[in-house]
């Protein structure tokens, strides 16, 4: 475990944004990680409870300018072991610190099949099932057998199946507890994936996925082949990290899709999608999901939307993502966001959900013009 020191945590986020903090140890071993969590147990509704940060690959942390007051572990685990479990499946289990990407890249060099959609994402193997990741009609858990996490509360280890998780829409158990606590109660050791023996990929879902794949919705192509159009598509949206793209100094998305119970609010023009079960694939009656970022396209902003002198703007590329140029604060994203949010509610009465974490900071921070 590297000795704890004040460090900047801008270091640490894809925003590039985030004040100091005075304690930060990087984990480089399951070890370290547990020696951390043990040394920083949490008591619900307790009063003494120190809020602690972890970080993965910062890519979906909007960090105040202030910083955090607490230690903040780093985590940078690393270990990937492959089972056979039958001649069609096989489950693999990635250490939390490993690169998302590289580990997918990883599966399917194996023959592995299922994770293809998700190339590209940014960020660690174990922050993924925190917000359900998901991409090009793919969620991760689908895919997710069981994750390994230590209970803060309850000073041990325990293994949370797809079941437990309780995967939902950018959401999961595991997310609902850090949210209640204001500090992950679930912290993240390892996650084993069931994938399918094949070159082939799962049923192509997107249809601009498929599109670019010049085939039907439902088809199944060379799970390669997805890998590098899912990861054109992104490129051409600034939605691979690339230190020179500025549209991708960001946290990806920054709003979720929003799921309404009654789809008539909607405008007549807006895009509608069904909401399903992550578990069974099944419709969920009675909710519709919509664009986030046709909303805020049609509330009156367009690409490169900035304030003021311009430090944080949305993507050129992207309704959808929130952007450093260079030089923004976090309160120049906050003062952007919330000048958003009040931009679509006026437009539609619909609030858009922030989808990054923040820390000691919040949308209703924001100034709005
Ligand atoms: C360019 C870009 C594109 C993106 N595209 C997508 C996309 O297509 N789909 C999508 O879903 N997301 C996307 N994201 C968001 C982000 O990449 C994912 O949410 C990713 O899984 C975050 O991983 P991370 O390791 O960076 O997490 P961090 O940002 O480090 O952490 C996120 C949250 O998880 C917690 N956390 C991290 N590691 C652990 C752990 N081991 N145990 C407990 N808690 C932990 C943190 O405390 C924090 O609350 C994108 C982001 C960027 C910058």
């Amino acid at each position: 475990m590297s000795q704890a020191h004040s460090q900047d945590l801008s270091a640490f986020t894809t925003f590039r944004l985030g004040g100091p903090a005075p304690q930060v140890i990087v984990a480089n071993t399951r070890d370290e990680l547990l020696d951390f969590c043990a040394a920083h147990p949490l008591e619900l509704n307790g009063e003494d409870t120190a809020q602690v940060l972890f970080i993965g690959g910062g890519s979906n942390l909007l960090i105040a300018d202030a910083g955090f007051d607490g230690p903040v572990c780093v985590v940078r685990t690393t270990g990937v072991e492959t089972t056979e479990t039958t001649t069609a499946d096989t489950r693999v289990t990635a250490e939390a610190g490993e690169d998302w990407d590289s580990f997918v890249a990883h599966t399917l060099g194996l023959g592995l099949s299922g994770l293809e959609a998700l190339s590209g994402i940014p960020g660690s193997v174990g922050a993924t099932p925190i917000q359900n990741v998901g991409a090009y009609g793919t969620e991760v858990g689908e895919l997710i057998s069981s994750v390994e996490v230590f209970d803060r509360v309850a000073g041990q280890i325990r293994h949370l199946t797809a079941a437990d998780l309780a995967f939902g829409y950018r959401t999961s158990a595991l997310k609902r507890a850090q949210i209640a606590a204001g500090t992950p109660q679930f912290v993240v050791l390892s996650v084993t994936f069931d994938l399918q023996r094949s070159e082939l990929s799962l049923p192509v879902r997107y249809a601009q996925l498929a599109s670019a794949l010049d085939v039907e919705i439902g088809t199944r192509v060379s799970a390669a082949l997805v890998r590098d159009s899912v990861i054109a598509l992104r490129r051409s949206k600034g939605m691979v990290l690339d230190g020179d793209d500025h549209d991708s100094w960001s946290a990806g998305s920054f709003f979720t899709n929003p799921i309404v119970d009654d789809p008539e609010i909607l405008p007549a023009e807006a895009p509608r999608y069904p909401v399903t079960d992550p578990l069974s694939g099944a419709k969920i009656e009675g909710k519709t999901k919509t664009s986030a970022a046709w909303l805020i396209e049609h509330a009156g902003f367009s690409k490169g939307h900035s304030l003021g002198e311009g430090r944080a703007t949305l993507s050129t590329k992207h309704t959808l993502a929130l952007t450093n140029r260079g030089h923004a604060s976090t309160a120049d994203v906050i003062d952007l966001a919330a000048t958003v949010v009040a931009g679509v509610e006026d437009a539609f009465g619909i609030t858009l959900e922030p989808e990054p974490t923040f820390i000691g900071c919040s949308i209703d921070d924001g100034r709005r013009p």
